[in-house]
Parts: structure tokens; C-alpha cells; sequence
């Protein structure tokens, strides 16, 4: 009972003053333009390309097929190339060729303030709160194993990895003191001092941990108390107005997507 008038405090506190650091504008909701990773265009640390697996293909192979060198690998994996997966920069070409094929990312306008879904269709199967005699500290989004998992919010990677009940896992800390965690997958694909954007790709989905099945399970938590992740996801993203298609002339500068809008 103590820990949910804590949970309550810390939310009230979470949602008046720290997620509300920046100017706001006009009706009180500052809007953000925000890129979502696919399962075939992809960002990390700042680079456009793809995560692939390593078996059976070399770095050089990948690296010809991507239109990039294996010197652009090793650096945006910065040297970390020995795992299951590598991050594989892609030339403008081989990126123009996505778009043109109709790959192009889904690109939100969203509450700067607010958490975006970790994976593109939620379909919420437990939620926050008391569960089987026990309490539930997160919210479950059902989804076939290896579904794309990005990161609900911007931040820093401080752990990717087995985290026993959680399986493999990734927790990603936020400007504000907060810390979303992103439960049971197949793989982790971010690496600990990782800072990731809003949007990007940090994992793919499983049933690793202690799981019955395919899911996310994410987590909120302020000072190490679990937070109700209901109470900070942004609703509405599938307004039509607010959703436009990656074009080539949105690369790279984000304003020409907010320009689309007007069209
Ligand atoms: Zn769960």
C-alpha cells in the first residue's frame, strides 16, 4: 500500500514538473517530430543503416551489399563487431532505393513530454498493477518473437543484457531521473553508454526471462519505484494528420517531414 502512494506522488510529481522541462507552446503540448525504425531502415548511434546478423555473411559481404565499407563498420559499432549482430551503415543510394520501394519510416508528431509505444502495433495484454497474488510492475504488449523494439523515449543505455527474470533486457535512463525498462526479448541489440534516440531500434522482442509467451514487457520506474507506464505513453498516434511516410527529401533534416503536414 506504501509502495503505490509512492508510485502516485511520483507520478504526480513526473507529470507537473520534470517530463515538462522544456517552453511549451500554444495549448500546452509541445510537439516533437519523431522517427520510427523499421525492420529495414534503421538508426544507431546517428547512422542510417540496418542491424544484421553476423552468421554465415563476413563483414565484407555486408558491407558490399550496404554500399559501405568495413571501416564504416567497425566505427559506428565502435569495434564491437565480434556479436550476433552488426550494425551495417547503408550508402544514400542503397537508402534511396528503400524509399523508393516504399520502406520509408513512419515519422509521429508526439508530446515532447510523453513515452511513444515500443513496438508499432500495441496490443496490450497485462497491465500495470496487482496480478496472480503478486503485483505486476509494468505494462505487456503481446507481439511475435522478434518484433522491432525501440526506445520510448531518448536517453542512455545503462544496461542491455540477462537480467534473469527479465531475460534478455534493456534499461535506458532519461534525462529527467526516469528509467524505462524493456523486458523478454530474443536479443538486445544496444550496447551499455549507448545514447539512443526516441524512436530507435534497441532490441528485438521474445520470450526470454520468466515469460508464457511473446512479449514486451515495459517498465517506468522514478528512484527505483515503478511507475504505472499508462500513466506517461502518448494516445492518438494513429491520427492520420499526425503520421507521415519517410521521403527522400526528409533526409536528413526533419523539418521537411513537419512541412508535409501542410500539404
Ligand atoms: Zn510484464
Amino acid at each position: 500500500m506504501k509502495k503505490a502512494l509512492i508510485s502516485i506522488v511520483a507520478a504526480l510529481l513526473l507529470s507537473t514538473s520534470l517530463w515538462a522541462g522544456q517552453p511549451e507552446e500554444g495549448d500546452g503540448i509541445g510537439l516533437e517530430t519523431v522517427t520510427i525504425d523499421n525492420k529495414v531502415i534503421q538508426v544507431y548511434n546517428g547512422v542510417i543503416g540496418r542491424w544484421e546478423e553476423t552468421a554465415g555473411q563476413s563483414l565484407h559481404a555486408l558491407a558490399h551489399r550496404f554500399g559501405t565499407t568495413v571501416q564504416e563498420i567497425y566505427k559506428v559499432n565502435r569495434n564491437d563487431v565480434g556479436g550476433e549482430y552488426v550494425f551495417v551503415p547503408m550508402s544514400k543510394e542503397f537508402y534511396a532505393e528503400l524509399i523508393r520501394r516504399g520502406y520509408g519510416r513512419r515519422i509521429l508528431q508526439v508530446d515532447s513530454r510523453k513515452l511513444i509505444w515500443p513496438v508499432e502495433t500495441p496490443n496490450r495484454s497485462s497491465g500495470f498493477g496487482n496480478r496472480f497474488g503478486g503485483h505486476h510492475n509494468g505494462l505487456d504488449f503481446a507481439c511475435p518473437s522478434k518484433t522491432i523494439v525501440v526506445a520510448a523515449m531518448e536517453g542512455t543505455v545503462i544496461r542491455s543484457q540477462w537480467m534473469g527474470g527479465f531475460g534478455n533486457a534493456v534499461v535506458i535512463r532519461h534525462k529527467d531521473g526516469t528509467e524505462t525498462t524493456y523486458a523478454h526479448n530474443t536479443k538486445v541489440l544496444v550496447r551499455i553508454g549507448d545514447d539512443v534516440q526516441r524512436g530507435q531500434v534497441i532490441a528485438l522482442s521474445g520470450n526470454t526471462g520468466r515469460s508464457t509467451g511473446p512479449h514486451v514487457h515495459l517498465e517506468v520506474r522514478y528512484e527505483n519505484v515503478p511507475l504505472d507506464p499508462e500513466d506517461f505513453l502518448q494516445y492518438g498516434l494513429a491520427r492520420p494528420e499526425t503520421v507521415v511516410r519517410e521521403r527522400l527529401e526528409d533526409q536528413p533534416s526533419e523539418a521537411s517531414a513537419l512541412n508535409l503536414q501542410d500539404q
